[in-house]
């Protein structure tokens, strides 16, 4: 499952970094995925993270390649 962060949307909350340092980090004050965790959507710290986003930025999908 693939993880990806709505740049529009994230304001920087850093919730998802609380939730999940191991996949997010924070940059130029916006939450991002760190490079190569891009496909641990199946983390349940990265699920916490999600329903914990208050602008709803973060998505988790299906991978399609
Ligand atoms: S929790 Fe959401 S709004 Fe906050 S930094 Fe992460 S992606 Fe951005």
């Amino acid at each position: 499952m693939r993880i990806s962060i709505d740049r529009e949307v994230c304001y920087g909350s850093a919730e998802c970094v609380y939730h999940a340092p191991a996949v997010f980090d924070f940059v130029d004050d916006y939450g991002v995925v760190r490079p190569g965790q891009e496909g641990e959507g199946d983390d349940p710290r990265v699920r916490e993270a999600v329903e914990r986003c208050p602008s709803q930025a973060i998505s988790v999908t299906e991978q399609t390649e």
